[in-house]
């Protein structure tokens, strides 16, 4: 029997890379095996001039496809050039070398993808032509005059535990319409694909409620939240003792590491961490024990145990999770393996 095999990749699209989509049909032979290498138009996603298009698809992640169900799987790819290296637009090569080299150090992570649904051009529970009551009861609410979407979002969480992905919780956030789910904890690779699976997830899970989500960073100007990716982060040293947790806490905020990380933790990323709402100035860099307004948190918890991780709360719902994990690799193991 043949089965679906639907191949996402990330395409080169400026300044926030989309996902892309399209299916392949595969054989008996093909099942359980190492899926196929496959190609495409790189000329329609920002990925190659027209005279010389094709680009290729290398499976590195293939899970069960909740969709379609069945026998059918969902194969995140990494996308080369035809001589097989890497194409620029290939974050993730680039983080495989970096988590490799780290790799002893056992470093995990936790992201909390917040988005907002869109119900046309209106935030999903935005009156036509108005603005919901300000925020202030939506955050974890309950009740018809507090949460929109809420059938999407449980769809959504049960597509994501069907494919087998590493789900550690969900919940509806400040604004409006505005919702999180959290991957993790896992290793950088593992952690970063199971992102990009998700977000395709929650796109084509909504897609069948004709809804839209987005990741914009800042979707309503004003006193409405912007979304992030808090990134929660540990090595084995800082899951076993405190002086850990502020070499690390330190190491991001030497020299030019913050402003390194902070330009690349999304595009817009000085539209939302503006100070206010729950964010620290993107162009200041803080660290502090359960501080909402600081660049990176310790949890209270960390700070009581003696041990645990930290919650870098900058980078942008928008971000790239392998441009992330391994910016925060790189610097924090390279502090601790002093
Ligand atoms: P918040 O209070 O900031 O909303 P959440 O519960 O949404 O926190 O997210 C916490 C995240 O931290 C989860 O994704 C969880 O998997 C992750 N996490 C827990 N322990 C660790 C750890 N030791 N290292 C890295 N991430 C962790
Ligand atoms: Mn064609
Ligand atoms: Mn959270
Ligand atoms: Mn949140
Ligand atoms: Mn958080």
């Amino acid at each position: 029997m043949s089965f679906k095999a639907e191949y996402i990749w990330i395409d080169g699209t400026e300044p926030t890379a989309k996902l892309r989509s399209k299916t392949k049909i595969l054989g008996d032979e093909d099942k359980g095996a190492e899926l196929p290498i496959w190609g495409f138009d790189g000329s329609s996603t920002n990925q190659a001039k027209g005279h010389a298009s094709d680009r290729v698809l290398k499976p590195v992640f293939t899970c069960p496809d909740p969709i379609r169900g069945g026998d059918h799987v969902l194969v995140l790819c990494e996308v080369l050039n035809i001589d097989m290296t890497p194409h620029e637009s290939n974050t993730r090569a680039v983080l495989a070398e970096v988590a490799e080299r780290f790799a002893d150090q056992a470093p995990i992570f936790g992201i909390e993808q917040e988005y907002t649904f869109f119900d046309g051009a209106r935030p999903l529970g935005f009156p036509a032509g108005g603005f919901p009551a300000p925020q202030g009861g939506y955050y974890c609410g309950v009740g018809a005059d507090e949460i929109f979407g809420r059938d999407v979002v449980e769809a959504h969480l049960e597509n994501c535990l069907k494919a087998g992905l590493t789900i550690s919780g969900i919940n509806a956030e400040v604004m409006p319409g505005q919702w999180e789910f959290q991957v993790g904890p896992l290793s950088p690779l593992e952690v970063a694909d199971q992102l990009w699976v998700a977000r395709w997830l929650l796109y084509r899970t909504a897609e069948d409620f004709n809804i839209s989500a987005t990741l914009d960073p800042k979707p309503v100007k004003g006193d409405w939240n912007g979304a992030g990716a808090h990134t929660n982060f540990s090595t084995q040293a800082m899951r076993e003792g405190y002086d850990a947790i502020i070499t690390a806490c330190e190491a991001l905020g030497e020299g030019s590491k913050p402003m390194d990380h902070v330009k690349n933790y999304g595009a817009g990323i000085d539209d939302r961490l503006t100070g206010l709402h729950e964010t620290a100035p993107w162009n200041e860099y803080s660290y502090g024990v359960s501080d909402r307004g600081a660049s990176v948190r310790i949890p209270w918890q960390v700070e009581k145990d003696g041990k645990g991780y930290i919650e870098d709360r900058r980078p942008n719902a928008n971000v790239d999770p392998y441009v992330v994990t391994r910016l925060i690799t790189d610097t924090c193991c390279s502090a601790l393996e002093k």
